[in-house]
């Protein structure tokens, strides 16, 4: 008979068992995985495709805005809370993601915003396009265009690489003449605080590529598929795009909303970095009634990677429904 196995104390619940003991840390188990933890972060890209038209979802990484009452002091701090606890996300800090989005339209490769740069004002985790981008397969020289939503710090900002010179060689720039003419006025002492230096970084982009820049305008086609949509208030030249290949629809919505929750679901709310926050919220409503309505797809600069699917209305706001991996917009 063989002698019978001294017994193990029993754990309770979940971590009882094999699974517990595949639940449990290696040096608890007195075991050592085959390779390491590795801690490493995979490039944030992503493609799909769009009509005629294929999406690539081109990362620049996350902008940490501090804690969410800095980014909407004029709203209920409690109302902030429970609606970020109620979709499981961080009371504490909005950490928002950058999505640039390249569109090949079979004529043009198109990129849609460029990030905060290579000064990484946002700390070493921003200023990724350009490595996300070659990760994807993708030369900066074979962009035809860089298209701008506005001029802020997170969109223009990697126009001009650190050698001063454009980091897209080949491209032409289109934004509106409004947020040109805003974000690069030196003048009536626009030079202090953060507006000051959103116009010292607005400069540094734009005006050496000041020759290759076309202007868009409110329902004008920017190139064939590609139509201005004016959505002012977040800036004076705040600009939605428009996207149509074969009966495929969507928009770019640049930063009609930052975040998925708090701005979907509260749509009237001021946010801190708003030029005019009543025309950046009757934007807002207008353009996502329209796209709610008719069921167009999205592409979001700021909401959760990729930043692609659709909003729903609901209560006196919307709902956020991402497009499921592997599907096309
Ligand atoms: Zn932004």
């Amino acid at each position: 008979m063989r002698p019978i196995p001294p017994v193990a104390p029993r754990r309770r619940g979940l971590l009882a068992g094999a699974l517990g003991a595949a639940l449990l840390p290696a040096f608890a188990r007195g075991v050592s995985a085959a390779g390491p933890i590795l801690g490493t972060r995979p490039a944030d890209w992503y493609r799909t495709r769009f009509g005629e038209f294929e999406v690539t979802v081109v990362g620049d990484g996350d902008l940490d805005l501090g804690a969410p009452a800095a980014g909407f002091p004029a709203h209920p701090r409690d109302d902030l809370t429970q609606l970020l606890r109620a979709n499981f996300r961080s009371t504490e800090k909005l950490v928002i993601p950058q999505n640039c989005f390249v569109v090949n339209t079979g004529r043009q490769l198109v990129l849609f915003d460029t990030g905060v740069g290579y000064t990484r004002p946002f700390g070493p985790h921003t200023g990724m396009l350009l490595a996300n981008l070659r990760a994807a397969g993708i030369m900066p020289e074979q962009i035809d265009a860089v298209v701008c939503s506005h001029g802020h710090i997170d969109h223009v900002w990697g126009i001009i690489g650190g050698d001063g010179k454009p980091n897209f060689p080949n491209a032409q720039v289109f934004i509106s003449k409004a947020d040109f003419d805003f974000w690069t006025d030196e003048a009536r002492g626009r030079t202090d605080g953060w507006v000051g230096t959103f116009v010292q970084g607005a400069r540094r982009n734009l005006l050496p590529v000041r020759d290759r820049i076309t202007f868009v305008e409110d329902g004008k086609e920017v190139m064939p598929g590609i139509i201005a949509v004016s959505a002012p208030g977040h800036t004076v030249g705040h600009t939605a795009f428009a996207l149509q290949s074969g009966n495929a629809k969507a928009m770019f919505i640049g930063d009609l909303a930052h975040h998925d929750v708090i701005m979907l679901r509260r749509p009237q709310i001021e946010f801190a970095y708003d030029t005019d926050s009543r025309q950046s919220a009757q934007s807002r409503l207008r353009l996502l009634r329209m796209l709610a309505q008719e069921r167009i797809g999205i592409l979001s600069y700021h909401f959760p990677f990729p930043g692609l699917g659709y909003v729903a209305a609901e209560g006196e706001g919307f709902g956020w429904y991402p497009l499921p991996w592997g599907v096309n917009l």
